[in-house]
């Protein structure tokens, strides 16, 4: 494995507080970018993805077609580099994953055409948007409503209404749309949620970042009623709250 990849893994977080900042340039250094520049922005992320080792093509041109810094805030969009290789602010104390982590989520479960996927964690909704793009049926839950509503409006102005998003507990999953042939979780919890579980189809595959403050991504497969479990890589995720504490982040900047 190259330095790079091992890099890239070092900093697979979705956390700001490790590594995002010291990364992150400020927009006011980036030359004035104007929009035209972002298709050539999201070209050199597609190209460093390809460098990371990230082959699949259909999981390329989808980040290569969504214009990730529309899922950003707009209060927070000139904070960091929306298409740089690391976390991004998105409020509540949030960020959107850097997108090696999003990629490589992506392409280890191999989401096709039709399939039925539940993410957790749905933040910017900017990962709900690669997996509609590759033709699944995308349902989304997130604990921060404000969030929720952000996500669904960025995604509905960028062409990806079909996607479902719906304010709620991802420990438990999402009950009447189960059972799922994938399901993506973006924030870490200590252990496997019995739920999740429980809502993956026969056949079907999870990933999930599992641990407290450094995590190791497991992916599961159900097969004939029994679970294989795979270790992968150690990353860095949100935590996977059980609930809105009273002192939740108001969001801003
Ligand atoms: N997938 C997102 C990034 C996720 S950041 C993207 O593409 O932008 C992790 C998200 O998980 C945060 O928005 C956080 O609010 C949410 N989260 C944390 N605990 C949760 C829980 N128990 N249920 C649902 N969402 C949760």
């Amino acid at each position: 494995m190259s330095t790079w990849v091992l890099l890239a893994e070092m900093v697979s977080t979705a956390t700001l507080g490790v590594v995002g900042l010291c990364c992150c340039r400020a927009a006011d250094d980036m030359g004035g970018s104007q929009p035209e520049d972002w298709a050539a922005r999201r070209a050199a992320m597609v190209a460093q993805l390809r460098a990371y080792r990230i082959q699949d093509e259909a999981v390329l041109a989808a980040m290569q077609q969504i214009a990730r810094h529309r899922f950003i805030p707009e209060s927070f969009r000139h904070r960091a580099d929306p298409y740089g290789d690391h976390p991004c602010p998105i409020g509540f104390g949030q960020t959107i994953s850097q997108p090696f982590i999003v990629a490589y989520m992506t392409e280890r479960m191999h989401v096709q055409p039709g399939e039925q996927v539940l993410e957790i964690g749905t933040g910017s909704g900017y990962q709900a948007a690669v997996l509609a793009a590759l033709g699944a049926r995308v349902y989304s839950v997130e604990i921060v409503p404000e969030l929720a509503a952000h996500a669904r409006e960025a995604l509905d102005a960028e062409g990806y209404a079909s996607v479902q998003v719906r304010v709620g507990n991802g420990y438990q999953g999402w009950e009447a749309r189960a059972p799922f042939d994938v399901i993506i979780v973006t924030c870490a919890p200590e252990q496997i949620p019995d739920a999740l579980v429980a809502q993956l189809r026969e056949g079907g595959r999870m990933i999930v970042p599992v641990g407290e403050q450094f995590q190791r991504l497991v992916i599961l497969r159900k097969r004939a009623g029994d679970l294989e479990q795979e270790q992968d890589l150690m990353v860095r995720f949100v935590p996977m709250v059980h609930g809105r504490g009273k002192d939740a982040d108001d969001g801003t900047p």
